[in-house]
């Protein structure tokens, strides 16, 4: 089958490779019909991860069963499917209860399990045209019969749509607050497409991108550009000197718009000035240890300054972690099947998987106009 493989930085190639097959009688096998490039996909792609040329990339999955191990109860081929990007196991003490994107069983001794990604277990993504799903009763989020008609949108349950809703559920947004979200990429735009429907009054998003901040305004948020001008500054003054109730990270390690040097974000210390006291903050953004061990250098093991001082002094909260997307996809899949949340007004392509390369080149470097896209492994 065709698949997008890692070839080492900033090279991803679409080869030839096996086919998956069933290796566990609890497995699945989906035909993949979209899968998307997320801004996780970078960490590997920009080379801040130890992931091995090879591996097949994708963990934004959906598509169709056509195979099932002889212990899959609850699936059948033919059913459409999407898949969390967390794999779970269903019957430990993190999966049991709720806390999927910390299996315990999957990938042994690393912080969960996903498919294609440098430190979650062993598993090929599904940027291919086939993908083996583990414990497949478990990790296939069936579809209803408006699958196909609304794909674009069932497919940002793998991930993004679950991940910025778990933002705001990290932050513990209620109805009324007011937030403020770091990062208008597909995630943040998620989490403030999330605060809308969970009924905050004001919602504001901050970027540099104007075609990202454009899609936030779409959606009823207030665009704060922060090449224009002082983004903690432009908070406070849209909050009358009080900063937001709540604040969510969605922005995690860039080597962007910072002369293409890799260097910490801001948006940790910008959260805790903006965040007003007492108020608690979510962080989603991925700030990916590329060697936890390095002696010298503190931004290889993920670290960053934080300013814990007045974190203390503002008695804040904060919640972090990668999104446990089983938590929340039946009833993000049950908003989009009602017509009350379609999340796909971020996509900006859909395109065949030969065009990977080429899209993860302008995903990347944040071309124009290039928010989120759906590769189709099998058209
Ligand atoms: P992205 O990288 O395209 O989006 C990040 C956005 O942040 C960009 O638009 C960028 O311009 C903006 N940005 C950069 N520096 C900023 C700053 N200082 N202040 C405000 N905005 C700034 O990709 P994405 O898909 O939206 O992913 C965002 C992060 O979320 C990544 O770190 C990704 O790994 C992480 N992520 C986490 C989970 C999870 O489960 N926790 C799941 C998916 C993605
Ligand atoms: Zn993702």
């Amino acid at each position: 089958m065709k698949a997008v493989i890692y070839n080492g930085p900033r090279d991803i190639r679409v080869v030839d490779v096996a086919d998956p097959q069933i290796e566990q009688p609890t497995d699945v096998l989906v035909k993949i019909t979209s899968t998307n490039i997320c801004g996780s996909d970078l960490h590997m792609y920009e080379g801040r991860t130890d992931i091995e040329c090879g591996r097949v990339l994708g963990h934004e999955n959906l598509g169709e069963v056509v195979e099932i191990g002889r212990a899959v109860y609850r699936i059948k081929v033919g059913d459409k499917v999407c898949l969390p990007f967390n794999i779970g196991c269903g019957f430990c003490r993190n999966c049991e209860k709720g806390l999927t994107g910390a299996c315990l069983t999957v990938a042994p001794g690393q912080a969960g399990a996903a498919y294609g990604f440098a430190d979650m277990g062993p598993f090929q993504g599904g940027q291919a045209q086939y993908l083996r799903v583990p414990f497949g009763d478990f990790n296939c989020l069936k579809l209803p019969e408006d699958a196909a008609e609304k794909e674009d949108d069932y497919v940002m349950l793998a991930d993004i749509f679950p991940t910025g809703w778990h933002a705001t559920r990290l932050a513990n947004l209620m109805p009324g607050d007011s937030i403020a979200i770091y990062g208008a990429g597909p995630v943040g735009l998620m989490a403030a497409y999330s605060a809308m429907i969970q009924g905050a009054r004001q919602v504001i998003v901050v970027d540099r991108h104007k075609d990202r901040l454009k899609l936030a305004e779409q959606i009823g948020a207030i665009a704060v550009n922060d090449a224009e001008h002082d983004p903690v500054e432009q908070i406070m003054e849209l909050t009358n000197g009080r900063g937001t109730d709540k604040g969510c990270e969605c922005v995690g390690w860039q080597c962007h718009d910072h002369g293409g040097q890799e260097i910490p974000n801001l948006t940790m210390n910008n959260l805790v000035k903006t965040t007003r006291a007492t108020g608690q903050i979510g962080v989603v953004g991925v700030f990916v240890p590329q060697d936890p061990k390095s002696p010298d250098n503190l931004m290889k093991r993920g670290q960053i300054a934080f300013d814990i001082g007045n974190f203390f002094f503002k008695g804040l909260r904060m919640g972090s972690g990668q999104a446990n997307v089983k938590a929340y996809n039946r009833e993000l899949r049950d908003l989009i099947h009602a017509d009350r949340a379609k999340p796909s007004f971020l996509v900006s392509h859909r395109l065949p998987l030969e065009q990977a390369p080429d899209a993860y080149k302008n995903f990347d470097n944040r071309t124009d106009g290039w928010t989120k896209v759906i590769l189709k492994p099998n058209e």
